[in-house]
């Protein structure tokens, strides 16, 4: 009996037209971080799950339960697929003492795994570009951070887009926010929601982060993080501020911006948009000034910020009819005959040495088949070799877009003429 397999729920193939977007998307990502000065860090994507539940914090919803984990089958090790990046970049960055001279700029792409329910923009297996600066303390980079991302967006020709902005200010502000916080929803304990109940005691701050509607007024009217900030902290979140406005970076302030994980303090932000229903954020970030000490390293302020791709990808989309290919061939060579095949071969090696991007027809069939397949792989011309070509030393080369003639040409001649007609003046 045969059974039939399937990918997980959840987890996405992504088929050639799709991923050649994706490609495109991250090239330009790429050339978007080397320009403002961030270099690559790869991780694996197997961590131990003690990274996580301190790097993340045991009462988030990652780490109470979203992570994929499993134990070692030889040393009973408890293994998590990583969630999120930020943990693993910074448990490398200390183990291989990265910032011991020198802050560093740094960023990671890669899949995530949440076991969350699957929708639009929500996945089990996601992909996310993150960006964490480590070793600097000052406003700039954290403005530096949104600022990039504004470009990015500006690149991509993102559209209906918000930032939202908020400070955390630091543990002891919070600790005294917090003590009022629980005073207030203890007394209106009765009204709270399920989750608001748990958090109540494990992450009174998270109950403000609440998306329930029957929570909104006990949210609007309770004490205000803002309002517990000291001067050094009023002082970072008013520079940040400053230089967006420098930057012509529109914001609003969120006092309910909390963020979903422990690690932040300070700015916290949150790009939204209106077009992706109930999964609105599509890149979050802020500062974390005291991870590194809680994984262990001697303390070090950081900042970063996480995009979900595919959230950006349904985002920049939009607009693109995807069934059409990217990355068309220039050249689809079309061969026939015992001796034509080893000289077509050659002439297809000869090409790529060349630069060009060609197909060699593999398979056989008529003249006309294989032409169908030259048509159908969108490639600006095809290469012919037929017995009589072998015999004058020749190829024919036709242009499958517009018009234009065939026309004949020892293989010598051939690259430099592909070379006129696909970048000349007379570029097809
Ligand atoms: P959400 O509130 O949507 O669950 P989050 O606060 O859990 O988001 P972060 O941990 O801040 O998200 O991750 C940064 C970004 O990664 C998010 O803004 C989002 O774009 C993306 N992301 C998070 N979880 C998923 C998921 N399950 N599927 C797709 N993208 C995701
Ligand atoms: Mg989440």
């Amino acid at each position: 009996m045969s059974i039939k397999l399937q990918g997980l729920r959840g987890m996405n193939d992504l088929l050639p037209d799709e991923a050649e977007r994706w490609e495109a998307f991250e090239a330009i990502v790429r050339d978007w971080l080397k320009s403002y000065g961030y270099r690559p860090i790869r991780t694996p994507i197997l961590e131990s799950t003690k990274l996580f539940s301190r790097g993340v914090g045991e009462h988030t919803d990652i780490v109470e339960k979203e992570m994929y984990s499993f134990e070692d089958r030889l040393n009973g090790e408890q293994l998590t697929l990583r969630p999120e990046g930020t943990a693993s970049c910074v448990r490398s960055v200390i183990e291989h003492n990265l910032i011991f001279q020198n802050p560093q700029r740094l960023y990671y792409s890669g899949p995530m795994f949440r076991h969350e329910r699957p929708q639009k923009g929500r996945y089990r297996q996601f992909h996310q570009v993150g960006v964490e600066a480590l070793g600097f303390t000052g406003p700039d980079i954290d403005a530096e951070h949104i600022v990039m991302c504004r470009r990015l967006w500006d690149d991509l020709g993102l559209e209906d887009i918000e930032l939202e902005l908020n400070s955390l200010g630091d543990a002891e502000e919070r600790a005294a926010h917090r003590g009022e916080l629980i005073a207030y929803l203890q007394a209106h304990e009765s009204e709270l929601d399920e989750d608001g109940k748990r958090r109540l005691h494990t992450n009174p701050l998270r109950v403000l982060d609440s998306k329930n509607p029957a929570m909104q007024g006990i949210v609007e009217a309770a004490p205000k993080l803002m309002d517990f900030l000291g001067e050094e902290s009023l002082k970072h979140f008013e520079a940040v501020q400053f230089l967006l406005r420098e930057a012509a970076v529109p914001y609003r302030i969120n006092p309910r911006l909390v963020r979903g994980l422990d690690y932040y303090n300070r700015t916290v932000f949150e790009w939204t948009t209106s077009r992706l229903g109930a999964q609105a954020t599509f890149c979050a970030g802020g500062r974390y000034d005291g991870l590194v000490a809680q994984l262990g390293g001697k303390p070090a302020p950081a900042c970063g910020f996480a995009m979900g791709m595919e959230r950006i990808m349904l985002l920049w989309l939009e607009g693109q009819d995807t069934d059409v290919p990217l990355n068309s061939p220039d050249v689809y060579v079309v061969h026939q005959g015992e001796a034509a095949q080893p000289f077509a071969f050659r002439v297809a090696e000869q090409l790529r040495s060349a630069g060009f991007a060609v197909v060699f027809h593999c398979g056989g069939g008529s003249f006309k088949s294989q032409m169908k397949k030259a048509d159908g792989s969108g490639a600006a011309y095809a290469v012919i070799v037929g017995d009589n070509e072998v015999a004058a030393g020749v190829v024919a080369l036709k242009p499958l877009r517009g018009d234009g003639e065939q026309q004949a040409v020892t293989p010598e001649a051939l690259t430099e003429l592909l070379a006129d007609r696909l970048y000349g003046d007379s570029a097809v």
